[in-house]
């Protein structure tokens, strides 16, 4: 039976890195039948929203989605349909592993850390008030009689909502992950020492939690200090869990120790439903040039092979892909040795596809 997969293309570079990724999958020999989804500028057009009902209600009904990237507009309108799919489908987790495949631009000899960020609370939260709105006046008279402290006017607000509840799953989904991978250590960050009731709730409930796992090293760090030693030394990590803010500008931060955005892939995991997606974004300026690294989608596509128990094919794949990055003839721009030109998005499938036939035919 194939595996039935909601498939969004997204918009900007997304159909680009997303079609290549849809033939290394299949080259795998895994059956999937793709419910094709439009989400992005291209509903926009069509549905008048860029992220239509039956988009979600496919993703419930797969439980199991491939994304490509979706550009998020700045200022008013639509928030992001990035935020609003793991909010609404309560996406809890996301998974971002950052590792180093020999032959990749880096500065680091070794780098293997896993960012597990919170994804649907903290100031992705949504609840802003906006500057000389009723709401923020309201909230302005609230700070003075509960506060006294003056706030100036014409401010606008974004709360930092960190709950017990959402800290508890994401530090145990983290506990969990290690315990399931092999790995060693977990590694809280914050900034307790200054947000003493959202990020310091943040740290004593994951230190609670941790109790609970002897088997796996616990500690924690402060934000701006991990950014430097991160810098300085980042081999000494393994995994991060951090709220929703800290882990977006982490695992973007991870993904430059390895090599950049082009190899960087991720999961958005509920309890139910998982959805994989690269860590970079729509890239509009290399939008159908045919010039972008597929290899963050693939590798995407490679977490969501193992999520479906199919571990043998995502291995393969991600040794196909590491050949190719280690050859370094057939890489995309980012990833490119002075040595050889860089070669075109499609190009990059069929290389993958090449190094899986290459190995099966050795076998
Ligand atoms: P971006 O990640 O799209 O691109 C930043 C730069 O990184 C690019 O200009 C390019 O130089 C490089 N890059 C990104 N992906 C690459 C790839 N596959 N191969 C090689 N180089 C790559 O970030 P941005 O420009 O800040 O965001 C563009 C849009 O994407 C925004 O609207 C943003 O909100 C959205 N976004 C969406 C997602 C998502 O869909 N999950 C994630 C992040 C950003």
């Amino acid at each position: 039976m194939p595996y039935k997969v909601t498939l969004i293309h997204g918009d900007g570079i997304g159909p680009e890195v997303t079609k290549a990724t849809e033939r290394v999958l299949e080259a795998t020999g895994v059956k999937f039948h793709w419910d094709l989804a439009i989400a992005g500028e291209g509903a926009q057009d069509m549905f008048g929203t860029p992220l239509p009902d039956y988009v979600l209600d496919s993703i419930r009904k797969n439980k199991v989605a491939l994304k490509g990237p979706i550009t998020t507009p700045v200022g008013l309108g639509f928030r992001s349909v990035n935020v609003t799919l793991r909010q609404t489908l309560d996406l809890y987790a996301c998974l971002r592993p950052c590792k180093i495949y020999p032959g990749v631009p880096t500065l680091y000899p070794e780098v293997d850390i896993v960012v597990v960020r919170e994804n649907t609370e903290d100031l992705y939260a949504g609840i802003e008030f906006e500057i000389r709105s009723p709401e923020a006046a309201k909230l302005l008279n609230l700070l003075r009689d509960t506060r006294g402290k003056a706030v100036r006017e014409d401010s606008g607000f974004s709360l930092k909502i960190i709950s017990e509840t959402g800290t508890r799953r994401i530090v145990k989904f983290a506990l969990e992950y290690a315990r399931a991978n092999g790995r060693k250590k977990v590694t809280a960050v914050h900034k307790a020492n200054i947000m003493k009731y959202s990020d310091g709730l943040f740290l004593s409930v994951a230190r609670e939690v941790a109790r609970d796992y002897s088997d796996i090293e616990f500690d924690d760090v402060i934000i701006d200090t991990l950014c430097m030693r991160l810098v300085r030394s980042p081999q000494q990590y393994d995994i991060f869990v951090l709220p929703n803010l800290y882990g977006d500008l982490i695992s973007e931060l991870c993904a430059g120790l390895v090599g950049g955005l082009g190899v960087a892939p991720g999961a958005n995991i509920g309890d139910h439903i998982a959805l994989f997606e690269p860590t970079h974004g729509s890239a509009p300026k290399y939008a159908g040039k045919n010039k972008v690294n597929p290899m963050a989608m693939m590798l995407s596509g490679a977490m969501m092979l193992r999520h479906l128990g199919e571990k043998e094919a995502a291995d393969r794949l991600e040794r196909a892909i590491a050949a190719v990055v280690a050859e370094g003839k057939k890489v995309t721009y980012d990833l490119r040795p002075n040595s050889y030109p860089p070669v075109g998005t499609s190009q990059v499938a069929e290389a993958v596809i090449e190094k899986m036939e290459e190995e099966e035919s050795v076998e």
